[in-house]
């Protein structure tokens, strides 16, 4: 529609200026010499560009205008196939004086922000929902080829998507289409953006920090005005660098180990014995067993691992003890779950190891370090399935790692009362149980 105005405009422009000269050399020369100086003058002649009837810029000359508004296509086109323009974009020289004409530069920088452009592009559906879009179906295919890659710890793990994954053609505004970079990073739930995370009864600044693998710097950091102290229940507090995977990567591998294992202890009662005092009658004897786990990773954590096959190398031996009957005063105390240790608490790998690591089974009870009252009991970040407990005067028991929790938020529990069992959920490298004390929010050594 520009295109015939400025045509129009400048033919009539041109029949009205050469209808009184005279045909002849002089007439020729000066005709030659008129269209010289009105192409000269058009040349030079600042040009106004619309979107959609709209005046964004105004350049020094149509030529100018033209040049910067097919290169920005052209970029396109090179990104991407088939690419249209969304807008009308027309060119009419001005006449209104003193124009603004702005430097070649700065008229691109305005244009890349005012065009936009249309093309047919491939999107990742998951679960029937568009989550991101690349240039085509090859892009599409490396991304998620590279997303499998990525939580394929090693080549045994058969690795498939836990929601259903399509690949879609869709007409899309140009600016939306990512690079596959762009694309996995996004599916993989990194940078952009916070993640939110609801604060819980119990929850420490510590805590949240570690779940999530950041340091509670990052967390003050990107949570402006945001003071420990001052942190409460039901608050929303982001957390960088942790997003939520857009897909669920699944790994599944057999694995065959070699583990020691213990007898549950065996308490029988003797009304002979004095108050309150017990004796073992027996030592228990520590066995060894070849087990074969299936492992069920999900983007990385291990959420289930199933015992296929079992075989003793060698019994364990209970240790039976001797308790006298009468009924104990429940004890305030709080004792660190039975077992052995093999990892301590304090430093480890470099950084600190917030509580102990006891040597348990797969899949074997824990019991609640002391009573109080439940305060988690599901999936929290990097402790996998977590059970936490509240016994009042600011001590809380965290049991981390586990494959099943047996407890619900709100219950109270006693001394010894089963209330998960043993696993490798979360960041774990094999099954054993991680428990840690808190006073006051800060973690102290649990065998103190
Ligand atoms: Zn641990």
């Amino acid at each position: 529609m520009g295109q015939t105005k400025w045509t129009m405009k400048i033919s009539t422009w041109l029949s009205q200026q050469t209808k009184p000269v005279k045909w002849g050399l002089a007439g020729l020369l000066s005709m030659t010499l008129l269209l010289g100086v009105v192409s000269g003058v058009l040349a030079n002649t600042p040009c106004e560009i619309k979107v959609d009837g709209q005046v964004v810029a105004v350049a020094a000359n149509k030529r100018m205008a033209e040049v910067v508004v097919n290169q920005l296509t052209e970029q396109q086109r090179q990104q991407l196939n088939q690419v249209t323009l969304v807008q009308k974009v027309s060119f009419e020289r001005t006449t209104d004086r003193p124009v603004q004409v702005l430097p070649e530069a700065k008229l691109r920088q305005i244009l890349a922000e005012k065009l936009t452009f249309e093309t047919t592009a491939v999107g990742i559906q998951v679960a029937g929902e568009v989550k991101v879009v690349v240039a085509d179906k090859q892009t599409a295919t490396q991304v998620l080829d590279k997303l499998k890659q990525t939580y394929q710890v090693d080549p045994d793990y058969r690795v498939s998507f836990q929601e259903n994954v399509a690949l879609v053609d869709l007409p899309v505004l140009s600016d939306k289409v990512l690079t596959g970079d762009a694309a996995l990073k996004k599916l993989l739930g990194q940078g952009e953006g916070p993640r939110l995370y609801t604060v819980k009864e119990g929850d420490t600044l510590w805590d949240i920090a570690i779940a999530f693998d950041v340091s509670p710097e990052e967390v003050e950091k990107a949570n402006p005005g945001f003071t420990p102290e001052t942190m409460q229940i039901g608050q929303k507090i982001k957390v960088l660098g942790a997003l939520e995977p857009m897909i669920s990567v699944v790994a599944t591998t057999e694995k065959t180990v070699t583990e020691d294992y213990e007898a549950p202890q065996q308490v029988k009662k003797n009304p002979n014995l004095p108050y309150g005092t017990s004796r073992v009658i027996q030592a228990g004897e520590q066995g060894r067993k070849e087990v074969t786990y299936q492992i069920v990773a999900v983007n990385g954590l291990e959420n289930e691992r199933k015992v296929l096959q079992k075989k003793i190398l060698k019994e364990a031996k209970p240790q039976i003890i001797e308790r006298s009957s009468q009924v104990m005063v429940a004890s305030r105390g709080i004792s660190r779950p039975a077992g052995a240790i093999s990892s301590a608490y304090g430093s480890r790998w470099g950084r600190q190891h917030q509580g102990i690591d006891i040597a348990r089974s797969y899949g074997t009870a824990i019991e609640a370090a002391g009573a109080g009252k439940v305060i988690r009991a599901g999936w929290f970040g990097g402790y996998g399935l977590c059970v936490e407990i509240n016994h009042g005067n600011g001590v809380v028991t965290r049991y981390a790692h586990m494959s099943s929790v047996g407890v619900k938020v709100g219950q109270t529990v006693q001394r010894g009362q089963f209330i998960g069992k043993v696993g490798s959920t979360g960041r774990s490298t094999g099954p054993h149980l991680h428990f840690e004390k808190l006073v006051n929010g800060v973690p102290k050594n649990p065998t103190a």
